[in-house]
C-alpha cells in the first residue's frame, strides 16, 4: 500500500510490514478552541509521532452533531452535547499511523476528565464530562466513517526515525 512503499523509500534498507494505514478522527471542541488549547492538543499528537492529514476550523450544524453523537440520542444529556458541540468553531482533524486509533484514546484519557489519568488530555486540561475539551473516533471503522473531505498527500521527513 501507499503508506508502506513511502516508508520502504523513506528507509530502503528495512523490510516494512503492510498493514491498512490507520486514521482517526480527532476534534478540538467548542470549550478547547474557546480556551485556548488549539496548540496544546495538536502538539501532543504531533509529538508523539503521527501524521497530521487533515485539518480545519469548523462551525458543526445541527444536525451534523446529531448525526455524529447518534448513538447517544436516548442520553439524558443529548440535547445538552448538541448544544454545547454547536456552541462555537470545533477544530477537526485526520491524524494516521499505525495503532492510531488507540493510541488516541489514550492520549486523550478517560471520558469523565476527573478520571483521566494526569497526562493525558483530559486529565490536564479539563474536569467535567460535559465539556471534556476533545474527541477521538473509538474504533478505526468510526475514524473511517468520522472523516470526511479530502486529506493531504504528504510525507514527513522524521517518519525513519519514527518507524524502523
Ligand atoms: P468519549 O468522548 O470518551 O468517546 P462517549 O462516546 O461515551 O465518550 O460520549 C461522547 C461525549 O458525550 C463525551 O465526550 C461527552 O462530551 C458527552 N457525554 C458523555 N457522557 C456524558 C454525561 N454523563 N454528561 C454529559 N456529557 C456526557
Amino acid at each position: 500500500n501507499r503508506w508502506a512503499t513511502r516508508v520502504a523509500r523513506a528507509t530502503p534498507n528495512r523490510i516494512v510490514a503492510s498493514s491498512e494505514v490507520e486514521q482517526t478522527y480527532i476534534m478540538i471542541k467548542p470549550d478547547g478552541v474557546q480556551r485556548g488549547l488549539v496548540g496544546e492538543i495538536i502538539s501532543r499528537f504531533e509529538k508523539k509521532g503521527f501524521l497530521l492529514k487533515g485539518l480545519k476550523l469548523f462551525q458543526c450544524p445541527k444536525d451534523l452533531a446529531q448525526e455524529h453523537y447518534k448513538d447517544l440520542k436516548e442520553r439524558p444529556f443529548f440535547p445538552n452535547l448538541i448544544d454545547y458541540i454547536t456552541s462555537g468553531p470545533v477544530v477537526c482533524m485526520a491524524w494516521e499511523g499505525d495503532g492510531v486509533v488507540a493510541s488516541a484514546r489514550k492520549l486523550i484519557g478517560a471520558t469523565n476528565p476527573l478520571q483521566a489519568e494526569p497526562g493525558t488530555i483530559r486529565g490536564d486540561l479539563a474536569v467535567q464530562t460535559g465539556r471534556n475539551v476533545v474527541h477521538g473516533s473509538d474504533s478505526p471503522d468510526n475514524g473511517k466513517r468520522e472523516i470526511e473531505g479530502e486529506l493531504a498527500q504528504w510525507e514527513s521527513v522524521q517518519t525513519p526515525w519514527l518507524i524502523e
